[in-house]
């Protein structure tokens, strides 16, 4: 009888383990996949900074509207792509809502001409989302398209706003590429295209915005040799910033050739204004990448910060990434 009782215990102790043992294999299971995003994948640890090809970096960047990203990284894309990497910028939106004058379709077709010619200008690629300006959404839908777009492009890079910020469609663009970090290394999300085997890293835009955090640059780039090609890449998007935009009026808009080059040399020097540095936490940041006598040389930068989601690049892993430091 007492060691009937002995086995009876026995069975009972081994059933209480195994199903602890389930249960914790449960548990840990959603853990060790959210770790996945951070964890070191096979190519991380060979240190190899792109999807396909190591020597051709490929590059997408996400903003708003049909301007966001040839102001925020028009230059380090002309750089990239003067070596051969493949850069894209989308606009989230269409920008139909972004003048004082017109608006709707002939707006939006008028904006993405504008963009085309600035892709041409920078050497990139570029494309611009059908919905309208002043409307986007952090849906479901708009998820999946921005996955699909990082996937279609295999990229290595990813950029985009930061989720605070004052207008509603930067702070969805932010929040959708945000989003997509980690579904675009999820093989059953949107299966329709193959899946990234390495998560992107992914970067913000600057802004000037003080809460809950600061923009942090921990990447700065000069973009010197090339703040001329920017700057005529800029001077295209005419509907902007000749013509003022939201706040603009009827004197702004050209009547001839010369008041057209005369509004064209003011947009240069505002912007040209814009893009110097003038932070110290750019400077420092500049001076160590590119060593103190050539920082110090620097007149006009951009800069970026690394996401927390997506990759986390080591230092030299974002060198490799952006390879413009030769001291
Ligand atoms: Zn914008």
């Amino acid at each position: 009888m007492k060691i009937r009782k002995n086995v009876i215990g026995f069975v009972g102790l081994t059933l209480l383990v195994a199903a602890f043992t389930v249960g914790l294999s449960c548990y840990l299971a959603p853990a060790a996949q959210r770790d996945l995003s951070r964890s070191p994948l096979a190519s991380e640890r060979a240190g190899a900074p792109s999807q396909n090809n190591p020597d051709k970096l490929r590059i997408i960047a996400f903003g708003a509207h049909p301007d966001d990203c040839e102001i925020r990284a028009g230059g380090v894309a002309a750089m990239w792509a003067a070596q051969g990497h493949k850069v894209k910028f989308v606009s989230t939106t269409n920008g139909d809502i972004g003048h004082w004058k017109m608006a709707g379709g002939p707006l939006a077709q008028r904006r993405t001409k504008e963009v085309q010619q600035a892709a041409k200008i920078l050497g990139i690629e570029t494309q611009v989302l059908d919905n309208h300006d002043g409307e986007l959404m952090p849906t479901l839908e708009n998820r999946r398209t921005i996955v699909r777009l990082i996937r279609e492009w295999k990229a290595d890079i990813v950029m985009a706003h930061r989720p605070n910020d004052y207008h509603p469609d930067h702070r969805y663009t932010g929040v959708l590429v945000q989003d997509a970090a980690f579904m675009v290394i999820c093989p059953f999300f949107c299966p329709d295209v193959p899946h990234l085997k390495t998560n992107p890293v992914f970067l913000y835009f600057p802004d000037r915005f003080q809460k809950p955090n600061p923009f942090e640059p921990d990447i700065v780039v000069a973009i010197d040799d090339v703040v001329d090609k920017k700057l005529n890449a800029l001077v295209e998007l005419e509907s902007q910033f000749v013509e003022g935009c939201v706040s603009g009026n009827e004197s702004m808009i050209p009547k001839n050739e010369d008041e057209r080059a005369a509004a064209h040399r003011r947009v240069r020097d505002r912007f040209r204004r814009r893009f110097e540095v003038t932070d110290n936490k750019y400077r420092a940041k500049l001076t160590e990448l590119y060593g103190e006598k050539k920082a110090k040389s620097v007149k006009y930068a951009e800069a970026f910060e690394v996401c927390e989601y997506g990759r986390r690049p080591s230092a030299a892993e974002l060198k490799k990434l952006f390879p413009f430091f030769k001291n």
